[in-house]
């Protein structure tokens, strides 16, 4: 555990153009998948060369929110990973399990499976790698910043103040490992009614907050990057492989993701 890869990892030169996100949150169900894919999809349709690690070992769903349904082709010792209809490249620990078994391992295994996602995987050249963390500063967490010490790292909370504290918490873990937090982006801000009022449903100013607590932690600006919306078409688009940005690129899910994808 912890010693040098056993292949070498593209991305973990000190000489590769790719730039890697790794994107973290507090808690669950904040739509940190949604993002990830969401973000990908729109970067790729900016012409940028992108793959998705997912790496929500428990929580795998970055394959069904982008469609993929065929598994990895193995040429000689390469495998190489399936391509989305946006052109995302993805590779998700949940194309490895049969069925919709459990993953039981435990940190050394998960240690191994990411350094095969990264360096057995075939990604050609990526402008962009995005890594869908599981939720929390758990053992993924620093083993992704082990294997790619050159990754930045990137916060998904809600308005919610409870969501706020463990998401500070899953930002603050860039002090040690030195990643660059590239920012913080508040999902689920608000429900826009038929008159075009907002209603906030989980409250307000989780987002900020946790930029300001971060900024203040590190000593550096620590940027909202944005706020997306609720939205029924962001759900549908996960739950039927289209990501929004795709799927129904004028709503307002849509357009806050682009939106945040631009300052990437
Ligand atoms: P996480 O990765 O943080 O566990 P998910 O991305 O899986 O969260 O999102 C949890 C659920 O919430 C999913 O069903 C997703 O479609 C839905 N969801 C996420 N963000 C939004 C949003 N802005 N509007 C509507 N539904 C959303």
């Amino acid at each position: 555990r912890g010693g040098a890869p056993e292949k070498e990892i593209p991305f973990a030169r000190p000489d590769s153009l790719t730039t890697v996100y790794a994107v973290a949150s507090g808690k669950g169900g904040v739509g940190k998948s949604s993002v990830t894919v969401n973000l990908a999809a729109a970067l790729a349709e900016e012409g940028l060369r992108v793959g998705v690690v997912d790496a929500d070992i428990y929580g795998f769903s970055v394959p069904r929110m982008m469609g993929v349904t065929q598994p990895p082709t193995q040429v000689d010792d390469m495998i190489l990973p399936p391509v989305t209809e946006a052109g995302v490249k993805v590779i998700s620990i949940g194309m490895f399990v049969p069925g919709n078994q459990p993953v039981v391992w435990r940190g050394p295994m998960l240690h191994r499976a990411m350094q095969q996602f990264l360096g057995d995987v075939y990604w050609g050249d990526l402008d962009v790698l995005l890594l869908d963390l599981p939720p929390g500063t758990g053992d993924i967490a620093i083993t992704v910043a082990q294997l790619l010490p050159g990754s930045e790292l990137i916060v998904v909370t809600t308005p919610q103040q409870a969501a706020a504290e463990v998401a500070e918490r899953a930002g603050a873990i860039s002090l040690q490992t030195h990643q660059r937090l590239v920012g913080v982006i508040e999902n689920m801000s608000w429900l826009e009614l038929p008159d075009g009022s907002r209603q906030e449903i989980f409250g307000s100013g989780g987002g900020r907050a946790v930029a300001d607590s971060l900024s203040r932690s590190i000593g550096a600006e620590v940027p909202l990057l944005g706020q997306i919306p609720l939205d029924v078409t962001l759900r549908e688009g996960g739950d039927n492989g289209r990501p929004v940005v795709v799927s129904s690129p004028d709503s307002p899910a849509a357009t806050a993701l682009r939106g945040i994808a631009r300052q990437l």
